[in-house]
């Protein structure tokens, strides 16, 4: 397990990273979140991200994710992600246990959420999925404006998210990523500004290619428990 200060000592690096990819892409650094992935890592860990100065928190199990948020209620100015998979079963629980949900990605589940309609609205990226293949979740790059178009009017969409299928060729998927979003941006007419991509064996290429936020856990708290 790392110590509290091997946690800080990771995040000045992370930052630092962030901040070189960012420079390095014309861009500041502030126009880059990084969003903790603190899958499997206990309470504990969190807080020392928090205590570093983190804020945004990201989680992949709803009920892991509305356990450690109840440990962690003094945290109050915590914005918490989800950036895992969400099960229509789970859309309640995960919408009063998060303040954004990144992972939107199919009619069911848009509409499940809409209906539930909460109040404020929930702000939402929705998770396309750039592989032709396999990968599991993820709403085919063709189906996402008709998603948009079913929840533009009761949740407050941020943007897109992905998790790219191939390491090996990540930069063309973020690049991808940012050009779907383009496109989406002009025929919507919403900003979608925010790019959810990279985690901590891409996030400076990602950054290179136009992320807003980087969701990063191992380069952070290390790997995680088997
Ligand atoms: C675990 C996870 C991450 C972070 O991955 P690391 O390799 O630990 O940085 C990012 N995004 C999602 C969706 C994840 O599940």
């Amino acid at each position: 397990m790392p110590t509290d200060d091997d946690i800080a000592r990771r995040l000045r690096e992370v930052r630092d990273r962030i901040a070189h990819a960012a420079a390095r892409s014309g861009r500041s650094p502030g126009a880059v979140r990084l969003v903790l992935a603190s899958k499997t890592q206990p309470a504990s860990a969190v807080r020392a991200a928090y205590r570093a100065g983190e804020r945004d928190l990201g989680e992949n199990y709803v009920q892991e994710a509305a356990a450690k948020r109840s440990e962690l209620e003094d945290l109050r100015d915590a914005t918490w992600h989800l950036i895992g998979h969400l099960q229509t079963n789970k859309a309640a629980l995960a919408l009063r246990t998060f303040d954004i949900i990144q992972t939107l990605d199919t009619w069911r589940l848009a509409d499940t959420i809409a209906r539930l309609h909460p109040a404020p609205k929930v702000r939402l990226l929705i998770e396309v999925n750039l592989g032709a293949e396999a990968s599991k979740t993820g709403t085919a790059a063709d189906q996402v404006e008709s998603l948009i178009d079913a929840v533009r009017d009761k949740t407050d969409i941020l943007g897109l998210m992905t998790i790219p299928p191939h390491r090996e060729d990540a930069r063309k998927y973020f690049a991808e990523l940012r050009m779907l979003r383009d496109r989406l941006a002009a025929h919507s007419g919403l900003a979608l500004s925010e790019l959810s991509m990279g985690m901590t064996g891409d996030f400076e290429v990602a950054i290179e290619e136009g992320a807003t936020m980087v969701r990063v856990g191992r380069a952070v708290f290390g790997e995680r428990p088997a």
